[in-house]
């Protein structure tokens, strides 16, 4: 098949761990690369945000990346692209007007607003059968608000173009039961949702490893997390645990890696980092935690192995993959019950829920895993298990793939394999003439 991947602000070609740099990255590029590694020929648009990048830059063997000139050629916040959008889709239409891809896998709102806008656009000039376009949402806004309230960035247009793009898509693909929920509540139709998760690189992502195995350590205990500095990642609830840890007289530390900046070179100025800084401070544990910045992804493992236990502490999560990765390295986890973490980790075999915000929670947990290590190893073990079996990205290839063969036959709905909450019911193709309204250029202004 002929697939375009639509990813508007996350390319598969950018550094990891920045504000708008982590997950949606890390899916695209893998899930391109193992779509390519079936047979497939997948080109994947994405926003250009460096004057120097060249227009087409190949990925890998049957993966290509389109730079697509839209909005200033500088890095932009993601919050601050919709205006843009109406020139994406232009790109991406007259791109599709001679190149016709046989299906369209958009992620995130914004590029499913695109999408959409393009595909009328090619079906308007050329008469014939609409693409059909998978949509991929990796945050909702409505989840957004609900956590953030007045804190979420995200464009007023947000609230309405958002469930317009899932109900008008041919199908959405969640990655988890807990959106799958959502997506109904926002008036997708249930045929229209498959789920299918994100996946994990398991033999990057080891328990044991050549090189550089097991980074070394400053305490005899090391906690770790994983996460782009936002604040939602609860980064600050580790912390308070952490403060708890030690001053019931364990020494123990804490390692952060992500923020602004490779390898930590522009943390000083990540308003993040300035809080968590003095938070740390404030609990009188700053030097017992190391603010490590961006590592690139081929550095990750070692600093994996190197832990006792891998804090995960969102206030919600659409996914996330760090947890998939810290089971893959045979970690132990201790992770908010929230989205797709609720999936992932299971309670008592592969690590411990804790309910989010509650650092005293959160402290219990990685407590009683530093006091057992049979049980860091049975979770560690069952944790890979996990991910081999079920999280590989060669798994979720596969079941896109079925997604899309499904859509380019015109029978609709799709049941995705791996996990799948939903009830199926026929699908009809019909029912979606909605047409999300075009941004302009000018609203940027
Ligand atoms: N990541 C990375 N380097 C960093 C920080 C994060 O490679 O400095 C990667 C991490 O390994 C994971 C992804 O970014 O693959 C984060 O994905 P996740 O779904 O957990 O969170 P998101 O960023 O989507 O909120």
């Amino acid at each position: 098949m002929r697939i375009a991947m639509v990813s508007e602000h996350a390319s598969p070609l950018a550094v990891l761990g920045g504000v708008d740099a982590g997950g949606q990255n890390v899916h695209v590029a893998e899930l391109s690369g193992a779509l390519a590694d079936r047979g497939h020929q997948v080109t994947v648009y994405t926003r250009r945000d460096d004057a120097s990048q060249p227009v087409r830059v190949p990925l890998r063997p049957g993966v290509e990346v389109v730079h697509v000139d839209a909005g200033p050629a500088r890095a932009v916040p993601k919050d601050e692209l919709f205006p843009f959008m109406g020139t994406f889709a232009s790109v991406l239409a007259a791109e599709w007007f001679v190149d016709r891809p046989d299906v369209v896998h958009a992620h995130f709102w914004m590029s499913g607003h695109a999408a959409l806008d393009a595909v009328v656009q090619v079906q308007a000039r050329t008469g014939g059968v609409r693409i059909p376009v998978a949509q991929t949402f990796h945050a909702l806004g409505v989840v957004k608000r609900r956590h953030q309230g007045a804190a979420d960035t995200s464009p007023a247009e947000r609230e309405w173009i958002e469930p317009a793009v899932g109900r008008s898509v041919d199908q959405v693909v969640a990655t988890c039961s807990d959106e799958a929920f959502e997506l109904k509540a926002l008036g997708v139709p249930l045929h229209q949702i498959s789920v299918v998760p994100c996946g994990v690189d398991a033999s990057l992502f080891r328990p044991v490893g050549d090189g550089v195995p097991v980074e070394e350590r400053s305490r005899p205990a090391r906690i770790l997390t994983v996460s782009r500095l936002v604040r939602r990642k609860g980064v600050g609830t580790t912390i308070a645990a952490l403060a708890a840890l030690v001053q019931a007289g364990r020494d123990v530390e804490l390692v952060v890696v992500g923020g602004a900046g490779v390898a930590g070179a522009d943390l000083p100025d990540d308003p993040e980092y300035q809080r968590l800084d003095a938070l740390a401070r404030s609990l009188g544990v700053r030097d017992h935690v190391t603010f490590r910045g961006q590592l690139g992804q081929h550095d990750m493992p070692a600093v994996y192995r190197s832990a006792d236990v891998v804090v995960c502490a969102p206030w919600y999560e659409p996914f996330g993959i760090v947890p998939l990765e810290a089971m893959a390295c045979g970690r132990a986890v201790v992770a908010s019950r929230v989205g797709g973490l609720i999936d992932t980790v299971v309670e008592d075999a592969t690590g411990l829920h804790v309910p989010p915000r509650d650092e005293t929670a959160v402290a219990a947990a990685v407590a009683g895993l530093l006091d057992d290590a049979d049980r860091r190893e049975r979770y560690g073990r069952a944790g890979r298990a996990r991910a081999e079996r079920r999280y590989t990205w060669q798994e979720v290839a596969a079941a896109s793939e079925r997604v899309y063969e499904r859509l380019v036959a015109g029978t609709g709905a799709v049941t995705a394999p791996t996990t799948a909450p939903v009830t199926r019911t026929t699908g009809t193709r019909t029912g979606r003439t909605a047409r999300p309204a075009r941004s302009t250029e000018s609203t940027a202004r």
